[in-house]
């Protein structure tokens, strides 16, 4: 193959996360999900829609 697909840990360490189950609540500008792969507890705003890592934002 030409290109290669990132792998899950390639994903999960440049930050690119996949919800594995995402939780409503809270304000509703903020989803809580936790990573399929990694397990690592992660959030996203209504703003940015990109998934990361909510433990360094605690
Ligand atoms: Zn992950």
């Amino acid at each position: 193959m030409a290109t290669r697909r990132l792998t899950r840990r390639e994903r999960c360490a440049a930050g690119r996360h996949t919800p594995a189950e995402i939780k409503e609540g809270g304000d509703g500008e903020i989803r809580r999900a936790q990573c399929r792969y990694c397990g690592a507890p992660i959030m996203r705003t209504q703003a940015t829609r990109i998934w990361f890592a909510a433990g360094r934002m605690a």
